[in-house]
């Protein structure tokens, strides 16, 4: 269990006041808007319940090439080339065209923290929102209320700031579940496991990095609980349950923006589904996000249109997202099946396993990662080292 940074009791002083631009959420999305804002001139503060990497929803694994281009590499503990996939009784290896790396959550954090030179930071927990008289947007916390023409929620799974009718938690929502353990180990390979006697609906996983493993379990079906398989899997894999963690993980897109608020990441259902690959669409959408509120903040373009033409970016992706829910529920099916055998044992041929992983790599593209758009300021860095 992670130390608690986040100031209690009295150090919790009133919060009030405005900003240019409001992130809530201070992880994988919410740290991505603020670091594309860096250097446009805008007043950016982020709020998030504990501090800056003090608490993670998962830290599992990433394509390296994404650590690589957000110049977050210093963060790596491990990095994978091979994928083991094991079935009931059979093994493939699959051999990737690209990397998978496990990090270090806080580590990335900060990394991600330095480069978002100018940004404030204050803990706070957000509660919900209301309009303002001048149709900025007040966003309350447990510390007072903020105000800000444009405001991210970078939340995670819950939606918090969404007044929206639509369910958000389970049962009624579109939710996987997800728990691993974080046992002291190592080990070379990245796993996974298909296994019906362990998921029925989902997969088990052991991601190792370095000094620790990460073994866990995810269930498509969210009345489907993982505790068990994921000490299970533990056990077979000799190593003690400690550290838990779990989580809802949201396997639909929701609407991206709504009321002129803008979400990103889990808050807008952006994990991937079938994998529940999270993260990269957490950096890419995100930045996405960021380069819009970028032109409202330097003046070369409105609110609305930022809503508009991030809407737009979401929507050109939604096919694919349709398509991996499609495979999501087809794997649900299938895992009792000699087929889903069958296709494990096809990945294990270089041409089909470069087919498929370069066109899910394609889906949040590498590519369109870079530099931040100012380099980690000297200043911020020694704050952080402070
Ligand atoms: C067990 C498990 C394993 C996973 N493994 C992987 C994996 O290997 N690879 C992968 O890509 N994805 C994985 N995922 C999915 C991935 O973790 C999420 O998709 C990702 O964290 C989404 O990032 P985010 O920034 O949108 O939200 P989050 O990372 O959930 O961050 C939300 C932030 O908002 C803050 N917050 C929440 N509510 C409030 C509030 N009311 N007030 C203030 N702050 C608040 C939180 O403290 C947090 O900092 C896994 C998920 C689980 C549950």
């Amino acid at each position: 269990m992670p130390v608690r940074a986040t100031k209690r009791g009295a150090e919790r002083t009133p919060l009030r006041g405005s900003s240019d631009v409001l992130v809530c959420g201070a992880s994988f999305a919410g740290l991505t808007v603020a670091r594309e804002l860096a250097g446009a001139g805008a007043d950016v503060l982020v709020l998030d319940r504990y501090e800056i990497g003090e608490r993670q929803t998962s830290a599992c694994a990433v394509p390296t090439q994404w650590l690589e281009r957000l110049g977050l590499e210093a963060s790596i503990r491990q990095s994978f080339t091979d994928l083991l996939v094991h079935r009931p009784k059979t093994t493939a290896r699959w051999r990737l065209p690209w990397a998978f790396s496990t990090f270090d959550y806080r580590a990335l954090c900060e990394l991600l923290w330095a480069q978002a030179a100018g940004a404030r930071f204050e803990t706070a927990t957000v509660s919900g929102r209301s309009a303002g008289p001048r149709g900025e947007i007040v966003v309350h916390t447990d510390r007072g209320d903020v105000r800000s023409p444009l405001v991210v929620d970078a939340l995670g799974w819950r939606r918090v700031l969404s007044t929206a009718p639509e369910p958000v938690q389970p049962p009624g929502a579109p939710l996987s579940r997800g728990l691993e353990v974080h046992p002291a180990g190592t080990s070379a390979e990245l796993e996974i496991w298909l296994d019906p006697a362990l998921v029925e609906r989902g997969y088990a996983w052991n991601f190792p990095a370095g000094d620790e493993l990460r073994i866990g379990a995810g269930s498509f079906d969210p009345r489907r609980h993982v505790r068990e398989p994921t000490e299970e899997l533990a056990a077979r894999l000799g190593a003690r349950p400690d550290g838990y963690q779990g989580n809802w993980i949201p396997h639909a897109m929701r609407d991206p923006v709504e009321d002129g608020v803008f979400f990103a990441g889990d808050s807008a259902g952006h994990c991937l589904p079938a994998t529940a690959e999270g993260i990269r669409p957490a950096f890419y959408f995100a930045l996405a996000l960021g380069r819009e509120l970028r032109l409202v903040a330097e003046g070369r373009q409105t609110r609305a249109q930022a809503l508009e033409r991030y809407a737009a970016f979401c929507e050109a992706k939604r096919y694919a997202y349709r398509w991996l829910l499609r495979t999501q529920r087809a794997v649900g099916r299938a895992n009792r099946l000699p087929l889903m055998t069958g296709l494990c044992e096809l990945f294990e041929r270089p041409g089909a396993c470069r087919w498929g992983f370069e066109h899910y790599l394609r889906i949040c593209p590498p590519s369109f990662a870079g530099p931040p758009p100012v380099p980690a300021a000297a200043g911020r860095e020694a704050a952080l080292a402070a």
